[in-house]
């Protein structure tokens, strides 16, 4: 269907009106109350001047309010831009600068970090949720006091869906720098259908749960956590953050059907000592992707909690979802599964990218399909490297076998090249995770004066158990060619994460760099 966002929200309201629509701590609203408290703040935001296109920056953890705030932006014509509230005081202006936003829509406890950078940046207003008193400029504006002033009148905007933006969200920013996504109001009404369509064998309408840990702020919680669930009437119970024991308690609770999870969260939830006694099995669908799943994990996690993890492959640039297994019929562990409805994906190769590769062939993943986005903001040679003749270039290196399942091998920017042969991480990782001890691995190069680049492994090990970094290094030495190999493991308690939970491999190389001088 080719229509705008938020009108997502309109049909499942009119449908479903007292159906719940999100449920966070004691707070629920039902589709017709959030309708409501959309319609109110669009109405308000309209008065206040947002014109068609306006930026307008959306900064929260997860919360009905950034639903409201969501959906109210894009009701009133703006775009909106996404952006994680986490982010520093360098990172915020970085987005803010770059996006030109006028307005930002967030919660009374980010109004230091904005108004610290305001005066670098083109913001006009900040609508802020809590307790907060009106500011006598009128730059801060209390948000609740405008939706409580204005009937829900929503503005109707003139949409040209195909065309014009309603997100732009800036890439994770695990490797190099952060770039503006541009996804029409097509690109997600299209992904949240090919969503839903990759498994509405096994979906009630209305009815089903979701589990809302994913933020929203990013374009994986965003659409699979959220648009699919406006779109079929579910309700989605929010969490602002990954806390274990509280996943265990919701699950319990709220019995949630659907999971859009990354495979840090699995890990987790895996390894918890609760995970055994729960009763997960409510879970139809476990979604993951964002990252690469070790198939042990897929295994353990399943033997031990009935429930089925369905891995899928996306990106900020395809809205973001391309790839899936099927949640009935071959599903294979490692594998991406196989292109969503109206999706085309080829491998190429990396030289040239011309030139299409055999099944079983390695190379770089192209796709084109409804949810590759229209381009960067204000980059067009970005665009241009990224988009050639609709297809998108995604940078991950991948191959396809016989029966068209697609499989991640890499990234075309963390290969390792040690000693002039080729390394892909991934390899490495799953040897690491077949080890009883290994509670979590990275595998990284890191610079080496001889070699060019060496291959170092960071082991989280499980609780209660030891290991050395030589029976590590000899358990893959048994498993894989020396050279891919890890020359050095490193031991710790923890690994640096993305707010999405990937592991911020920049972040090991970063610092091994720094100890180096
Ligand atoms: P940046 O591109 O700025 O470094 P990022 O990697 O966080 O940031 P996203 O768009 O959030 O950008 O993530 C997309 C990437 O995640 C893909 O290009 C791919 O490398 C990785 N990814 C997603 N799903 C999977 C999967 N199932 N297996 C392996 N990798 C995956």
């Amino acid at each position: 269907p080719v229509h705008p966002v938020f009108q997502l929200l309109t049909n499942t309201a009119a449908k479903y009106p007292e159906q719940t629509a999100v449920r966070y701590n004691d707070e629920a609203y039902t589709y017709r109350q959030l309708k409501e408290n959309v319609d109110s703040l669009a109405a308000a935001l309209a008065n206040l001047g947002l014109q068609k296109g306006d930026r307008a920056a959306v900064m929260f953890p997860n919360c009905p309010q950034y639903m409201i705030a969501y959906y109210a932006v894009l009701q009133a014509g703006g775009i909106v831009v996404q952006v994680n509230p986490h982010y520093t005081e360098h990172e915020l202006k970085h987005i803010l600068q770059d996006s030109g936003a006028k307005w930002v829509l967030t919660s009374d406890e980010q109004t230091g970090k904005l108004l610290a950078v305001r005066s670098q940046t083109a913001i006009e207003r900040i609508i802020l949720f809590g307790p907060c008193p009106d500011s006598p400029d009128h730059t801060l504006l209390h948000a609740e006091k405008l939706i409580a002033s204005c009937p829900p009148c929503p503005p109707q905007p003139e949409i040209d869906a195909k065309e014009d933006v309603a997100v732009l969200q800036y890439t994770g920013g695990t490797t190099g720098r952060s770039k503006g996504v541009m996804l029409t109001h097509y690109n997600l009404v299209a992904n949240a259908y090919q969503s839903y369509w990759a498994s509405s064998q096994v979906l009630q309408i209305p009815g089903e749960v979701t589990l809302g840990i994913s933020p929203l702020y990013h374009v994986y919680g965003m659409t699979s956590c959220m648009n699919v669930s406006v779109l079929i009437g579910g309700t989605v119970i929010l969490l602002s953050g990954f806390d274990r024991d509280e996943v265990i308690e919701i699950i319990a609770k709220y019995r949630p059907t659907l999971f859009p999870g990354v495979p840090t969260m699995y890990i987790a939830l895996l390894n918890h000592p609760k995970s055994g006694e729960t009763d997960l099995t409510c879970l139809k669908v476990c979604n993951c992707g964002s990252a690469p799943m070790p198939v042990e994990v897929i295994h353990q996690f399943e033997a031990k909690t009935g429930a089925r993890i369905v891995e899928g492959y996306g990106l900020s640039e395809a809205s973001p979802v391309t790839h899936r297994n099927p949640v009935q019929g071959i599903r294979k562990a490692g594998s991406i599964g196989i292109p969503l409805v109206h999706t085309e994906a080829r491998i190429v190769d990396l030289e040239t990218g011309g030139r299409t590769l055999s099944t079983g062939e390695a190379g770089e993943l192209v796709v084109k399909g409804p949810q590759v986005m229209k381009g960067y903001w204000n980059n067009p040679e970005e665009t241009r490297a990224a988009l050639r003749e609709g297809w998108l270039y995604t940078g991950d290196i991948a191959m396809m076998d016989e029966d068209g399942y697609y499989y991640i091998v890499g990234r075309k920017k963390e290969l390792i090249i040690t000693g002039g042969l080729n390394v892909y991480p991934k390899e490495v990782e799953e040897v690491l995770y077949q080890h009883p001890a290994v509670q979590e691995a990275a595998v990284v190069g890191i610079p080496d004066s001889y070699r060019g680049e060496a291959v170092k492994a960071y082991v989280v090990p499980k609780q209660g158990q030891s290991v050395t970094e030589e029976e590590l290094i000899d358990f893959c030495r048994s498993q894989l060619s020396p050279y891919k190999a890890p020359r050095s493991v490193e031991l710790r308690s923890s690994l640096p994460k993305t707010t999405v939970g990937k592991i911020l491999k920049r972040t090991l190389v970063e610092e091994e760099r720094m100890n180096m001088k």
